[in-house]
C-alpha cells in the first residue's frame, strides 16, 4: 500500500519528503522476493551448528558467493576456524550516515527425531490443514506465480537467523532490478556463533573497529512482538549473578541435640532474603530502583507496546504480578535481584535432622546501564551489612566465629553489560519512520511497537560494546517460529514484509 502510495505521489509529481524516496514498485519487491526463494532453500540445506567449524566455513564461502553476486566486496574475518564474514556495498554515498547490518548464519543443534521431517537441514514446505494441522505441501509452488503468504517454510534457521540474511540479499536484488542505490552506506557482519554465545566477536570487532566503523548498528535477529506489529528493541538488560551465603555451626549439628541452641542459617538467611524485598516483589534496599528515570514520553511509549497481561498470566500460571513497574514493559526497565537457587543441607530423599551449617542463596542481577553491576552489588553489600553481618572472603576463621554471631560471604560474579540506544534518538526515529511509512495503509502511517529495553541478555551485547555504536534490534519473523526448538519455520509473509522493511531502511537517509 504504501509502495502504490508513493508511486502515485510520483506520478504527480509530488515530492512528500526527504524519507519518501524512490523505493521499488511493489511488483519488482514481490518478483525479487520469490526469486530468492531457491538461494534461501540452498543456504538452508547447509548444515550450521557452530561445534562443526568444517560445516560453518561451508556457509561462509556460500554467502561470500551470494554477496559479491550482488556487488558487495567481502572477507572472511577469522575466528578460531569458525570466521564471521563481513561485506561492503562498494557504492559511497557522499555525506550519508553509515549503517552496519548485523545477521548471524549460525544454528542451534539439531535432535532430527524429534522433527516432523526427515532432516531440519533439509528444508520443507508446509500449509496448515482443515484441522490445523501442518503437512507438508510440494516445494515447487514455492516458485510458481502465486505464493501464500501462510505457507512457511520448516527448517533449522529458517528463522534465526538465516531468513533475515535472504531478506537483505533480496531486498539488493529488488533495488537493483529497479535501477536504483542505497541512501546509506551499507556494511554488513554475519555471525558464526551466536548460538554459541557470540564468545568471540568483542575480539574479533575490537581487531576490526577500522573495517567495522559505523554510525549505527542494525541486528536483525529474533521474532517480532506478538502482536505482529513492526518492532523496535532499542536496548536489553546486562545479567550478573552474586552468592550469598551465611554461615551457622562448623558442621552440621543434631537438631535434637542442638536445636534451639545453635542459630540456623537457613532461618537466618530467609530472614536476610526476606528484608530485601516487600510483599510486592519491590526491592527495598535503599537506592536499588533510584538511578532509573523514565520520561513521561518513554512511560507512554512503554504504554503502546500492548501485551495483554491477562493472557500473560494466564501463561505464566500466576494471579498476580509484582509491582516493581506499572506494567511488564516498565517493570523490566527497573534492575531485579533474582532468587535463582537456594540451599542448605539437603530436602526429600537427602534430608536429614540437622542445624545446617551454611546456607546460600544465588541471585541473578538483571542490569541496567545506569545502575551496572557493582553500584548494585555495593548496594546489597551494605544492606547485609546493615542486618548486623560480619561480611568475611570465603568460610570464616576461627577468631571469624568467635567474634561475630552474624556471619555471611558476598560474592559478585561475571557476566553482560546492560546497552541501550535512546528511543527518542535520530536513530530511534529514523528506523521508526521508515517501518511506520514502509507498513502505512491508505497512507496512514503504521504503529510499531517500540521495546526501550527488553529483559534478557543478547549475545550482540559483546559487538555493541567493542564498537560503541548506538544500535536498534529490528526483528523480521514470526513470533511463533520455534526458533531454538524442533519445526522452527518461518512465514512467508513475514518473509515479504522483511524485504520491504529492508528496503524501507536502505533505501531512506538519515
Ligand atoms: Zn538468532
Amino acid at each position: 500500500m504504501q509502495l502504490q502510495f508513493f508511486c502515485s505521489a510520483l506520478a504527480l509529481g509530488l515530492f512528500l519528503s526527504p524519507a519518501a524516496a524512490q523505493q521499488p514498485s511493489p511488483d519488482v519487491v514481490r518478483q525479487a522476493t520469490q526469486a530468492s526463494f531457491r538461494e534461501y532453500i540452498d543456504l538452508l540445506s547447509l548444515p550450521n551448528d557452530a561445534a562443526n567449524p568444517a560445516d560453518i566455513v561451508k556457509n561462509v564461502e556460500w554467502l561470500e558467493g551470494a554477496f559479491r553476486k550482488r556487488g558487495f566486496t567481502t572477507q572472511q574475518l577469522p575466528n578460531n576456524g569458525k570466521p564471521l564474514m563481513y561485506g561492503e556495498y562498494p557504492r559511497k554515498v557522499a555525506g550519508a550516515k553509515t549503517v552496519l547490518f548485523y545477521m548471524h548464519f549460525d544454528g542451534q543443534p539439531v535432535t532430527p527425531e524429534n522433527w516432523a521431517q526427515k532432516n531440519p537441514w533439509t528444508p520443507v514446505l508446509k500449509q496448515r490443514n482443515a484441522q490445523g494441522a501442518w503437512e507438508a505441501t510440494d516445494m515447487a509452488q514455492l516458485f510458481g506465480a502465486t505464493v501464500n503468504p501462510d505457507w512457511r517454510v520448516f527448517a533449522r534457521s529458517a528463522s534465526d537467523d538465516k531468513g533475515p540474511i535472504m531478506m537483505f540479499l533480496a531486498a539488493f536484488d529488488a533495488m537493483k532490478a529497479a535501477g536504483i542505490e542505497p541512501a546509506i552506506n551499507v556494511k554488513v557482519i554475519l555471525d558464526s556463533e551466536e548460538e554459541k554465545g557470540s564468545i568471540n566477536i568483542g575480539n574479533v570487532a575490537t581487531a576490526h573497529r577500522e573495517l567495522l566503523r559505523a554510525d549505527a548498528i542494525l541486528i536483525h535477529d529474533g521474532p517480532r512482538h506478538a502482536s505482529e506489529k513492526p518492532t523496535l528493541v532499542f536496548g536489553n538488560r546486562g545479567n550478573t549473578t552474586a552468592r550469598l551465603t551465611v554461615y551457622g555451626p562448623r558442621s552440621e549439628l543434631h537438631s535434637g541435640h542442638y536445636g534451639n541452641y545453635a542459630p540456623n542459617p537457613a532461618q537466618r538467611l530467609a530472614a536476610l532474603l526476606a528484608s530485601m524485598k516487600d510483599d510486592n516483589g519491590r526491592v527495598t534496599i535503599p537506592g536499588y530502583y533510584d538511578r532509573v528515570k523514565l520520561t513521561d514520553s518513554e512511560r507512554r511509549i512503554l504504554a503502546e507496546v500492548g501485551d495483554d497481561e491477562a493472557v500473560i498470566r494466564k501463561r505464566l500460571g500466576i494471579a498476580k504480578a509484582e509491582t516493581v513497574g506499572a506494567t511488564l514493559q516498565e517493570a523490566i526497565q527497573y534492575p531485579s535481584l533474582n532468587i535463582r537457587g537456594m540451599a542448605a543441607s539437603g530436602v526429600g530423599e537427602r534430608a536429614s535432622n540437622v542445624v545446617p551449617s551454611q546456607a546460600l542463596a544465588e541471585f541473578d542481577l538483571r542490569t541496567t546501564p545506569e545502575a551496572p553491576p557493582e553500584y548494585l552489588f555495593g548496594l546489597i553489600e551494605q544492606h547485609v551489612r546493615s542486618k548486623g553481618y560480619f561480611l568475611t572472603k570465603g568460610a570464616p576463621t576461627e577468631a571469624e566465629r568467635a567474634a561475630h554471631d552474624r556471619i555471611a560471604s558476598l560474592t559478585l560474579g561475571r557476566g553482560s553489560k546492560a546497552a541501550r540506544t535512546p528511543m527518542e534518538s535520530p536513530l530511534g526515529q529514523w528506523v521508526d519512520g521508515v517501518l511506520r511509512k514502509t507498513f502505512s495503509v491508505n497512507g496512514a502511517d503504521a504503529a510499531t511497537v517500540r521495546i526501550r529495553m527488553m529483559g534478557g541478555s543478547v549475545p550482540t551485547d559483546k559487538l555493541v560494546e567493542a564498537l560503541d555504536t548506538p544500535f536498534v534490534i529490528v526483528p523480521l519473523v514470526n513470533g511463533d517460529n520455534n526458533q531454538h526448538s524442533h519445526d522452527e519455520n518461518l512465514r512467508l509473509g513475514h518473509y515479504f514484509d522483511g524485504v520491504r522493511a529492508l528496503i524501507g531502511l536502505i533505501r531512506t537517509a538519515y
